[in-house]
């Protein structure tokens, strides 16, 4: 890891489905993530990317009529790379783990593993859930009910697992549950939030088996190097992108510029990242994750969303109406990073109204439209300053100090909330200062000047601060107050400084008023 790296990922998805708004939001978690930490002057990178092997594609593949390749490459372009354009996200890199480069690498980390011993030939019974792509352990199966009435069903699924007895190889994962243990005492940030850390915890202290990590019944995967008749299991398959992606295997200099991660995982799948990864890594004497991250579950009517139970909402269904910026927006704010979090169109159709049109948006128009109208568009150089004019500067350098340590703990709701004191205290200031009232006299015309002056580098700053998560209207914004080169090259962390541009042009509004939401009904 080079000084300043910052190099973040997102789970790779799995191509059998499309994406619903769930996949869009750690999406954008991730992405908020890396703008901010690139505009803190970081060597940020942030890799995305789906996963594509397995029996759950083949036997999709299969029941589509095609190939599970041609399945593969028709979701990632149809579905999975639109996702990222829908909700605008500026990945650096996409790994498809039918890459060459995937492949290549992750049979070299198989058959580096191979040859130190961590992996032996074994027999294995048990209870295989397709859905999850998973083993199954007694205790996370379930009584059927209804046509499965009788019959062990997985707990996450609610569907029949198949019995499987195959001759498989293992990672001798057992051996490393004492150094998992060192690990998360020594480092409590490596597994956040502290329920996941404390969660993780006690699933390693109960004991840890061994892993199979092929499978012979079929052969859509990544073929064990030293035994062609095997394919590698979808999971440490996957898991491998991570480091493939980041020139393992074939680019020294690269790993040793990106890695570690911080990886930004959905919490069903914490185990596999949290217990099953750093054990592969350790095995490879490749130094471990910075963190793991568990968001949250996004609830919908109070249950997790699911395509099954109809709760799944396409992230197009919420920004065709309200835009990416306000999906990116409503999603980071209303949503505490780390916890479940209810979804619901009211909610977000308030938070658009109040806090981004009436809030944000409105304050941008109103302080443009003064300097425009007030001093032809030149912004002014103020005079002196006053204790109210001084507060609000104070508060620029103060938000932007706190949102920047929220962002080093991934608190991004607090980061945002940060943010909009400035959004209230400057709407507050105007109100205060009644700027229309000065411009009435010459005698008040150096106050005007000074308020002004104060208003638009007050909004300056708020426009680079919030340009990584809104960048669209962020980027208006700039334009509009005649900021100097791209926004997106603004330093987040010096926000504050910022000293104004000279002239401001009209600026039309940031978030238009939405006259009727349809809410999308899908069954
Ligand atoms: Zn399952």
């Amino acid at each position: 890891m080079s000084a300043g790296s910052f190099y973040i990922t997102t789970p790779i998805f799995y191509v059998n489905d499309v994406p619903h708004i769930g996949h869009a939001y750690t999406e954008v978690a991730a992405d908020v993530l890396a703008r901010w930490h690139r505009q803190s002057g970081d060597d940020a990178w942030l890799l995305t990317g789906t996963d594509e092997h397995g029996q759950k594609i083949l036997r999709t593949a299969i029941a589509n009529g095609v190939t599970p390749k041609e399945w593969a490459d028709r979701l990632v372009e149809t579905a999975w790379k639109p996702l990222l354009e829908t909700v605008n996200i500026n990945n650096d890199d996409f790994i498809r783990t039918t890459d060459e480069r995937h492949e290549v690498n992750a049979q070299k980390f198989l058959q580096h593993l191979h040859d130190e011993g961590h992996i032996y030939t074994g027999e294995y019974e048990g209870y295989y859930c397709v859905g999850c792509e998973e083993y199954k352990q007694a205790t996370d199966l379930v009584d059927g009910t209804g046509e499965y009435v009788g019959q062990p069903v997985c707990a996450i699924h609610s569907k029949p697992v198949e019995l499987l007895h195959e001759k498989n190889y293992f990672f001798k994962m057992s051996a490393f549950a004492d150094r998992l243990l060192a690990l998360y005492e020594e480092n409590p940030n490596f597994v956040q939030p502290e329920a996941a850390r404390n969660e993780v915890m006690s699933f390693v202290k109960r004991g840890l088996s061994d892993l199979s990590i092929s499978r012979s019944s079929f052969d859509w995967g990544i073929k064990v190097p030293w035994d062609q008749s095997h394919v590698v299991y979808v999971w440490f398959d996957a898991l491998l992108n991570y480091i493939t992606a980041a020139g393992y295997g074939q680019n020294d200099e690269e790993f040793a510029r990106r890695w570690p991660a911080t990886h930004i995982v959905g919490k069903d799948i914490l185990r596999f990242h949290a217990v099953i990864w750093p054990a592969m890594l350790m095995a490879a004497g490749i130094e471990v994750p910075k963190q793991v991250f568990g968001h949250g579950w996004l609830l919908v009517g109070g249950e997790k969303m699911s395509k099954s139970k109809l709760t799944g909402i396409a992230p197009s269904q919420i920004t065709d109406t309200f835009g990416s910026d306000a999906f990116r927006y409503y999603f980071m704010r209303a949503i505490s990073f780390g916890q479940d979090g209810s979804f619901s169109w009211e909610d977000l159709s308030a938070r658009y109204q109040s806090e981004l049109a009436n809030g944000f948006g409105n304050l941008a128009s109103r302080v443009i439209a003064m300097v425009v109208r007030y001093c032809d568009g030149i912004v002014p150089v103020g005079g002196e300053l006053l204790a109210a004019d001084l507060a609000i500067a104070a508060t620029e350098k103060r938000v932007t100090d706190a949102a920047g340590a929220f962002i080093e703990t991934l608190a991004i709701h607090d980061a945002l909330a940060s943010v909009w004191e400035l959004v209230d205290e400057l709407n507050g200031y105007i109100t205060l200062q009644e700027p229309w009232a000065l411009a009435k006299s010459s005698e008040t015309r150096a106050r005007l000047e000074t308020v002004l002056h104060t208003a638009v580098r007050g909004l300056g700053t708020l426009t680079v601060l919030l340009s990584p998560v809104i960048p669209i209207a962020t980027a208006k914004l700039w334009t509009a107050l005649g900021g100097d080169g791209a926004l997106a090259d603004q330093r987040v962390d010096r926000a504050w400084e910022w000293a104004g541009g000279t002239v401001v042009s009209p600026l039309e509004p940031l978030f238009p008023r939405i006259e009727s939401i349809v809410e999308p009904t899908d069954g």
